[in-house]
């Protein structure tokens, strides 16, 4: 049998456990906002070795070019030496020198088609990268505003839930609040029927006394705590 103040226990813990689980959602908002923003900064992370790889292309490229300048300048010098030796054998190995740069250039020269070619492809991968990691950037934001919506929500309701706990508190006597919120410090919850003579939460026997008191036979309206953890304990017909 419930006697009225089990009752008001009941509710009391009912708006506890409410009260909880907000607390439980308002912390684990934080800790969601958090890995959203670690996403953000994992995209970012991505599209700047995107843009590292395309600055390293273009150094390659400026170090062909100058490869080249130089390749040709010396080219220049042979030429002009060639025309000035009057030795068939000097002018033939100047010739050979000539050729040797002119392959060496034209080599050079295909290096940097392939880097050329590379940082276009590279560009228009980085152009699309970008507008995806702007979209992926821009989902996170709205969900990270979401969260933050939901908490300001969550802490409304908690504010609200508080206020009936605190209500549900205040036609309790001390003694009762005080076996309640000693019980409640450990978990929840605090109140729990019996079941064939047996706690509902720590399933142990309780002794007939405590069975006797949980089935409203004391007058006295003492309540029930189970011996082994402490809860309170009532009947369930
Ligand atoms: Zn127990």
């Amino acid at each position: 049998m419930l006697t009225p103040v089990l009752e008001k226990v009941l509710i009391l813990q009912d708006r506890d456990a409410r009260r909880r689980g907000l607390e439980a959602q308002i912390k684990a908002v934080p800790v969601e906002i958090d890995l959203v923003e670690q996403k953000i900064a994992s995209e970012k992370a991505a599209i700047e070795v995107a843009r590292t790889g395309l600055k390293d292309l273009e150094i390659k490229k400026k170090l062909i070019e100058t490869e080249i300048g130089s390749a040709e300048d010396t080219l220049g010098k042979y030429k002009t030496q060639q025309s000035q030796v009057r030795k068939n054998d000097e002018y033939q190995a100047l010739g050979h020198e000539i050729a040797g740069t002119e392959a060496a250039i034209s080599n050079l020269e295909g290096q940097e088609l392939e880097v050329m070619f590379a940082i276009d492809e590279g560009k228009k991968k980085f152009a699309a990268a970008e507008v995806e990691l702007k979209q992926n950037i821009a989902g996170h934001q709205g969900r990270i505003a979401m969260l933050r919506e939901r908490e300001t929500s969550l802490r409304a309701e908690h504010e609200r839930v508080q206020a009936e706990f605190n209500a549900a508190r205040s036609p309790l006597d001390e003694t009762t609040l005080r076996l309640y919120d000693r019980q409640a410090a450990r978990a929840l919850p605090v109140c729990v029927p019996l079941h064939d003579g047996k706690c509902g939460g720590c399933h142990l026997k309780v002794s007939s006394e405590i069975e006797s008191v949980a089935r409203g036979r004391s007058t006295d309206g003492k309540l029930a705590a189970c011996e082994q953890c402490g809860r309170l304990v009532y009947w369930e017909s």
